[in-house]
């Protein structure tokens, strides 16, 4: 086999369960990042249940337009496993039955002490001409079968023998083809959206022939991530120069939106509230103790975070943060001044040195022509005095939520990261 830059992959998932809403195909993601360190893109991927006509109309389809093609799972004992007998259809191929693979599956059943059902014997036909990939944690062998230019690599469902066939049997023989050096590179951003990060940084994607740097765009409700990935056929280190020089161009557009290189939003917190000797406490609202879960899913958070407070009701708002009656009464639940008097508050009666505060309406229901739904505040209040933000988020309730506790913490992140980012109110 001659592996070559611009040779297609096709991975193609087999298996009926991955056509429901129950079970995912994972497996794909592994075999395509293991790929991609080796410099291989993949070009198709297809999910196809276990029916034999259509498992056929798809391997025909894959060794149409690809040269390389993986496909997971079917090789099992039962009935609905086919993808062996497929192939052997779809490319002509005898299916000849292997006395030693035999035996080693009869020997497998041995050593658990469990009795062997004849319908094993499947498993130790291999298409002629075909390289056996050993299975040590499964019955199903693997099968690497080549036809003419095209490629085809077998291998078995179970995660647990998918992954150590791939990086025993098939990785070391892929990379005598094809040794490439491979560097990733993330940045993580909030504050802006997917097409204005997309326009700021449009002029600094590599050309698409260029096949040594990629840089992909992902987005999450409240957070877009730039993945970056170099390649040289030299050394790791011209791969990690190439990201490199991309990712100052990246950093030079986007600045202070950059909040990471990997780490999540909390975690960045935490490490600037421990520089700065700092503490932190939180009231919430509608985010109803995402951000005190969020802040404390972070080892060691315990350092900086000294309580939260979910007031939730009206009453709550008053009686755990002495919030004035009235100010609820002419402003609302849902107002910038509840809101900076939650995070002063909070500030207050904890004795940190940041205190901040969410209230908004989640939804899906009460939301009003003046208050829509997704309409939030959030406050950082300090030494300084605080400052409120209104953010009116789109999303479910769910999501609302999120992108409320991603905002809170993002003003201290960037108030942390930069002390003139924001002006305070005095109070
Ligand atoms: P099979 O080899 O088709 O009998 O698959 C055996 C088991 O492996 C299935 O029941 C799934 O639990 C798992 N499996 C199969 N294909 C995948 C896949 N693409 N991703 C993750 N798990 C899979
Ligand atoms: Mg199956």
């Amino acid at each position: 086999m001659t592996l070559r830059r611009d040779q297609i992959i096709e991975i193609i998932a087999v298996g009926s369960e991955l056509l429901t809403p129950y079970y995912q195909d994972t497996n794909s993601l592994f075999i395509s990042e293991k790929l991609n360190d080796l410099g291989l893109r993949v070009s198709f991927k297809s999910v196809v249940g276990d029916d034999w006509g259509d498992l056929l109309k798809c391997i025909r389809a894959a060794r149409a337009r690809a040269d390389l093609i993986f496909t997971i799972g079917g090789l099992g004992p039962t009935q609905d496993d086919n993808t062996r007998e497929a192939l052997a259809t779809a490319l002509k191929k005898e299916l000849i039955f292997k006395e030693n693979l035999w035996e080693s599956i009869k020997n497998r059943f041995k050593k658990r002490g469990i009795p062997l059902a004849s319908i094993n014997r499947k498993q130790a036909h291999i298409l002629e001409g075909a390289v056996v990939l050993d299975n040590k944690n499964g019955t199903a062998p693997g099968l690497w079968v080549e036809s003419g230019s095209k490629t085809f690599i077998l291998l078995p469902g179970p995660p647990a023998e998918l992954k150590p066939m791939l990086e025993k049997a098939v990785l070391p023989k892929l990379k005598t083809i094809q040794k490439k050096y491979c560097f990733r590179g993330i940045l993580k951003i909030t504050g802006l959206t997917e097409s204005m990060t997309e326009s700021q940084v449009s002029d600094l994607y590599p050309a698409q022939d260029d096949h040594d740097l990629n840089l992909t765009i992902l987005a999450y409700p409240g957070q877009i991530e730039l993945h970056m990935c170099g390649y040289s056929d030299k050394s790791k280190h011209q791969a990690r120069n190439k990201v490199k020089h991309l990712e100052k161009s990246i950093r030079e557009r986007l600045q202070d939106k950059i909040f990471s290189d990997g780490k999540e939003l909390e975690e960045v917190i935490g490490d600037l509230l421990i520089q700065n000797q700092a503490t932190l406490a939180v009231a919430e609202s509608c985010t109803g103790g995402l951000l005190g879960h969020r802040i404390t899913n972070v080892p060691g958070s315990s350092q900086y975070f000294l309580q939260g407070v979910q007031v939730y009701s009206y009453d709550a708002k008053i009686k755990l943060l002495g919030i004035p009656k009235q100010i609820l009464d002419s402003h609302g639940a849902v107002s910038a001044e509840t809101s900076s008097r939650m995070a002063l508050q909070i500030r207050k009666i904890s004795q940190a040195d940041y205190g901040l505060a969410v209230t908004g309406i989640a939804g899906p229901g009460g939301g009003t022509a003046k208050k829509p739904v997704g309409l939030v505040y959030t406050s950082l209040a300090s030494k300084l005095g605080v400052i409120t933000k209104k953010n009116i988020f789109l999303g479910n309730r769910e999501i609302i939520k999120y992108r409320s506790s991603q905002k809170a913490l993002d003003m201290l992140r960037r108030h942390l990261q930069n002390p003139t980012a924001y002006s305070f109110k005095r109070k």
